[in-house]
């Protein structure tokens, strides 16, 4: 009899503390919602495994250091709390998203959340099934990568993916949208400007015509890890500047006679340029492992911070010198909320110096910057 009393005593303390273990995390996750943060985005680096081998890549330089990671499905499930005020989840980081393979369960996730969802992709596996499923999942954006408009050049600089086969994948999209009649995914052309491919790029506005494209976004080269790269970066070049311009402007001109918008950054650079083109104060970067920042600069996972290589730091070139790339986060998910993290006195004082407070000198906005934002080319070619 005593026996029984005291395995029904146990059995009863045992229900209960689960039942107030259910009761906290559901308070947690209220609390969470609650508190979550009033984003444009989030971008969330869903893997660091990569098919492919760029030639202006950090993943490829670093291969065999690189931490290579997928974002883990429960920690995906644990941060959507914290996403109900964000109204774009990019799945995007150093890495080629289609190689996780939970993406469409987190794009499924976002979507039942009524959020606004998109990755960019090399391409390579775009087969059907991948695009029919993109499309029953109406992800948003679809962006691709290019870096050149004919297969000898794209091939050449983005190695293991290939031209005809991506143009022929957003060919097949474009038809199965067709066919739905849909709008979704929207296919934007990421193309990254190298002195070597900007010849090419007048064609840009053709190629989008071919695959659907309704946007197109270049870059500059801005993370230049390798001494051979010093000089496909655009403003390393100055005495071309005024022609790169003068076609950037002609090539706008063009895609917008044909309903394509044309986002680019002029090559030339501002060294006292105070705004960071990331959209810092509203969005946010979350890595591979959980850490969070304010871009894919700052990721640790680029400067040997993380990985077979945890303790060897990573320099990037910078003006003709060798600096450490320093890289920093404001805090981990695994250990605290986004909430918690967007809100800390150290995230906000870093918002706050590019935030164009009144009172902020130029002088003074620089001298606040941390180490990776002074020596930003992006920010450089934010104007
Ligand atoms: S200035 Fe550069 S490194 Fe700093 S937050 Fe902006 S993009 Fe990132």
């Amino acid at each position: 009899m005593i026996y029984l009393k005291q395995n029904l005593g146990l059995g009863f303390a045992l229900q209960y503390a689960t039942f107030l273990l259910i009761m906290l995390t559901w308070l947690k996750k209220q609390k969470e919602q609650i508190l979550s943060p009033i984003l444009d985005w989030v971008q969330i680096e869903v893997t660091t495994h990569c098919n492919a081998e760029c030639i202006y890549c950090p993943h490829t330089f670093a291969r065999k250091d690189w931490l290579s990671a997928h974002f883990p499905l429960t920690l995906f499930h644990d941060l959507l709390p914290s996403l109900s005020h964000t109204n774009l989840v990019f799945l995007q980081g150093w890495g080629e998203p289609l190689l996780h393979p939970d993406i469409f369960e987190m794009g499924r996730l976002c979507k039942n959340q009524g959020k606004k969802v998109g990755f960019t992709t090399n391409g390579m596996l775009l087969n059907k099934k991948n695009i029919q499923t993109l499309v029953d999942l109406q992800v948003d954006i679809l962006g691709v990568s290019f870096a050149g408009t004919t297969p000898s050049t794209h091939n050449r600089i983005r190695k293991g993916t290939d031209f005809n086969t991506v143009v022929a994948a957003l060919e097949y999209l474009q038809r199965i949208k067709a066919e739905r009649k849909i709008k979704k995914p929207a296919v934007h052309l990421a193309y990254v400007m190298l002195t070597s491919n900007f010849d090419e790029l007048s064609q840009i506005t053709s190629l989008a015509k071919k695959v659907g494209a309704e946007q197109v976004v270049v870059s500059n080269l801005t993370l230049i890890l390798e001494p051979q790269l010093f000089q496909e970066a655009l403003f390393n070049n100055p005495k071309r500047l005024n022609e790169y311009n003068r076609t950037l402007v002609k090539i706008k001109k063009e895609a917008a006679a044909n309903n394509i918008l044309f986002v680019y950054r002029g090559p030339a650079l501002d060294e006292t340029s105070c705004v960071c083109p990331e959209n810092i104060c509203q969005a946010c970067v979350i890595n591979v492992v959980g850490e969070v920042g304010p871009c894919v600069f700052t990721n640790p996972i680029l400067s040997g911070s993380s990985g077979k290589a945890a303790g060897k730091q990573t320099v990037a070139i910078f003006k003709d010198q060798l600096i450490p790339l320093e890289t920093f986060s404001f805090g981990n998910i695994n250990k605290i909320g986004l909430s918690k993290i967007w809100q800390s006195k150290k995230y906000w004082e870093f918002r706050r110096i590019f935030d164009s407070e009144p009172g902020f000198s130029q002088k003074k906005i620089q001298a606040e910057m941390p180490p990776s934002c002074r020596t930003c080319y992006k920010r450089m070619v934010s104007s």
